[in-house]
């Protein structure tokens, strides 16, 4: 049978089943036999009872020697029985299972798996597995089992018997598109190998093999797809002309600061692209405080000073007003006209601005996502700006890149994300990164304590705020919650506010206020007139309040570690020594190992790295949002070296794109195209 043939056409697969695979992507033979087991379970022969030692895992067959009988135990039901061989006898227990009691009769033969234990000096298998005839094929002998990710109403053993058939229906007919050279150079076994090993591994050493080629060809494509686009659609030829260099010269002299090196460098790679052959497509990575707002601010300079608009979109009102006195400040040496363009102005206010822009009597237009709706249209826009891009959606920089005639674009991210995972994430970007931070900043003092340091913890503030500072509080959730007991901003600040000496200024801060009450609290918090701020995330993104010495966040478990390093970094600021206390009353290993890293480290990079090993890529801070297709075998931690392999292979074929044309590739073109086609959508950066 040929591959793309629905799997109806299997025998035992009928229109109803058919829709329950549906549901787990299942159409054709193809998608059946690439759906791949997650795991793998090691069949482990049968095992005598006398053989039977405690911490063992055995599968046993045996006679029945008493019908089970069950009894409550606390919150649970236990239902007992003893099986039996020629060589001894051993009892079985399950946990709320009562009617295994109808199930099993005595003198009734089964084959049971499970673990051993002592009980009342006594071996016993503890939930042990009944097995049925069908199992008993995989775990008689000692191969490897494969086990699938299930949807409801399928289960393994309705997945096993479906691929088998498959696997039998399409013999033979898995075409490799993969050219030979490829394949040789890079010692990857042949894709119908490959699909037969994954569902049916002899050996580890198989597996691995197998694995390694279905993980190869997913990066490759993944890659090559992004490479790919990245020509097609982003390079545009560059519609502008940055001549002029001396208001950008005279800024650079009279900056208040020397910059990085690394700031410069980027600035390098930024110039470059403005006057390269092709529109700018480029992100700035750059930890918390690295000074990525200077750099953009350069740019803006350049284009200024060459009669062209820019505009720079942050998240939030707070920031934005921020961004504008970073900016007057910077742009002494030069005439700019700067305008902020915010939610809350007034209709009024607005309309007069949209004119300004429109008839390019401003040159640099500053603002959150007001800066993107319908009525504002540039004169002669030439640089789009992102600020925290993590928190916008791909839609929105597209609509604002469509503010211009292919503008040049530069996207800034305070989440660092580890370097080969920027690779392909933004693979149809160039990527700079800022990876020091300006000299003389103090590192910021971070300690993990449970809940019995509370008043320790109270002191402290009261302390800080007596020397004049201000804290940050951070807790999860909004207001209080009958689903657990996490803390909340609401009676979390009316607690402060009785226990705390009375002269000390508490409010709060979370997402649900209206924008102008959150913009409010937030500037008083940042002119000093508030001592406490108690926040939700919210305040994470990028505000800049220096008298702040003291982060405090409230079951910090709960919270990401790029996220945690997003908060903490909203303290140390200014010339104080500042604090994390993260409070954590976590038992769990993960989240005791979690809590470590933040004290082991204050470098954004090592904290994702180390994330990204613990948790996988899935939760992340800001890879969610960004479209990161899910792979269907690949895992971006553990297959790392085959990640980099798969990049140069790709590398070299999209640089000798005329390759593809050549009779050994049709088939890999064909394949490519139809990648390209159903899973290269989500890109729209
Ligand atoms: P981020 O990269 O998080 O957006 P900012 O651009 O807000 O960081 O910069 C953080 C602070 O560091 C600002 O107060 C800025 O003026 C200052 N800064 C930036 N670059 C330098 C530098 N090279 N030397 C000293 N201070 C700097
Ligand atoms: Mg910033």
């Amino acid at each position: 049978m040929e591959t793309n043939k629905p799997i109806t056409e299997l025998s035992g697969i009928g229109k109803k089943k058919a829709q329950l695979f549906e549901k787990i992507g299942i159409k054709s033979l193809m998608d059946l036999v690439t759906y791949y087991p997650t795991t793998y379970e090691k069949g482990i022969g049968y095992s005598r009872i006398q053989e039977v030692k405690p911490n063992g895992t055995y599968l046993i067959q045996g006679e029945i020697m008493v019908a089970p009988y069950s009894k409550k135990a606390r919150q649970v039901i236990l239902t007992s029985t003893r099986i039996k061989d020629d060589t001894g006898e051993i009892g079985l227990t399950w946990f709320n299972q009562p009617y295994l009691q109808k199930q099993l009769k005595e003198g009734q033969m089964i084959t049971v798996m499970g673990k051993a234990s002592y009980k009342y000096e006594k071996l016993q298998l503890t939930s042990p597995k009944i097995l049925t005839q069908a199992d008993l094929n995989y775990y008689d002998d000692k191969t490897i089992i494969p086990i699938y990710p299930l949807t409801k109403g399928i289960n393994q053993k309705a997945i096993r018997l479906a691929v088998a058939s498959a696997m039998e229906a399409i013999n033979n007919r898995i075409e490799d598109y993969l050219p030979d050279m490829i394949r040789e150079a890079n010692e990857l076994i042949s894709l119908e190998d490959a699909i037969y090993q994954v569902h049916y591994p002899q050996n580890d050493v198989v597996l691995n093999d197998a694995r390694r080629r279905l993980v190869f060809d997913e990066f490759l494509f993944f890659q090559l797809g992004l490479m790919m686009l990245k020509d097609e659609q982003v390079r545009i030829e560059n519609q502008y002309n940055f001549e002029c260099r001396k208001g950008y010269e005279n800024t650079l002299k009279k900056l208040p600061f020397a910059l990085t090196s690394a700031q410069y460098n980027v600035l390098d790679e930024i110039i470059k692209d403005m006057n390269g052959s092709y529109n700018m497509n480029r992100l700035i990575q750059g930890d918390v405080g690295s000074g990525k707002t200077v750099v953009a601010a350069l740019a803006i300079i350049l284009a200024a000073e060459n009669g062209y608009q820019s505009v720079l979109m942050a998240p939030t009102e707070v920031l934005a007003k921020q961004h504008l006195q970073s900016l007057e400040k910077m742009f002494v040496s030069i005439d700019l006209r700067i305008e902020l363009l915010v939610g809350s102005m007034t209709k009024k206010e607005k309309v007069d601005t949209y004119q300004k822009i429109e008839a390019g009597l401003i040159d640099v237009v500053l603002g959150t996502h007001a800066v993107i709706q319908e009525g504002v249209n540039f004169k002669n826009l030439a640089l789009v700006i992102t600020d925290e891009q993590h928190r916008f959606g791909v839609a929105q920089r597209e609509l604002l890149a469509g503010k211009g005639h292919y503008p040049h674009v530069l996207v800034m991210s305070g989440t660092p994300i580890p370097r080969t995972l920027g690779l392909i994430l933004y693979g149809d970007m160039d990527v700079s990164i800022i990876d020091e931070l300006p000299p003389g900043r103090k590192s910021i003092e971070t300690f993990v304590v449970n809940d019995s340091y509370r008043n320790r913890v109270k002191a402290f503030i009261a302390k800080e705020i007596e020397a004049g500072r201000q804290c940050y509080i951070v807790c999860p959730m909004v207001e209080e919650n009958e689903e657990n007991d996490l803390k909340d901003v609401l009676s979390y600040t009316e607690k402060l506010k009785v226990e705390l000496p009375p002269h000390i200024r508490i409010e709060y801060l979370h997402g649900q206020m209206r924008p102008k009450e959150k913009n409010e609290t937030m500037e008083r918090f940042a002119r000093g007139e508030l001592d406490i701020l108690v926040s939700t995330t919210v305040i994470e993104v990028g505000i800049n309040v220096p008298n702040a010495t003291l982060m405090i966040i409230e079951d910090a478990h709960r919270f990401g570690l790029a996220q945690l390093h997003q908060l903490r970094g909203r303290v140390g600021r200014g010339g104080n020594q500042s604090y994390c206390i993260l409070i954590s009353d976590s038992q769990s290993v993960l989240g005791k190992k979690r809590m470590a890293i933040m004290t082991e480290s204050q470098d954004g990079f090592y904290i994702a790295q180390k994330d990204l090993e613990i948790r996988g890529h899935g939760d992340l801070l800001g890879l969610r949002q960004s479209g990161m297709p899910t792979f269907k075998i690949a895992n971006i931690v553990e297959d790392m070296e085959i990640l980099k392999q798969a990049h140069l292979v790709a590398k070299t074929i999209s640089e000798k794109r005329d390759i593809l044309q050549e009779a050994t590739y049709e088939n890999f073109r064909k394949k490519l195209e139809n990648y390209m086609e159903t899973n290269m959508s989500f890109i729209a950066l």
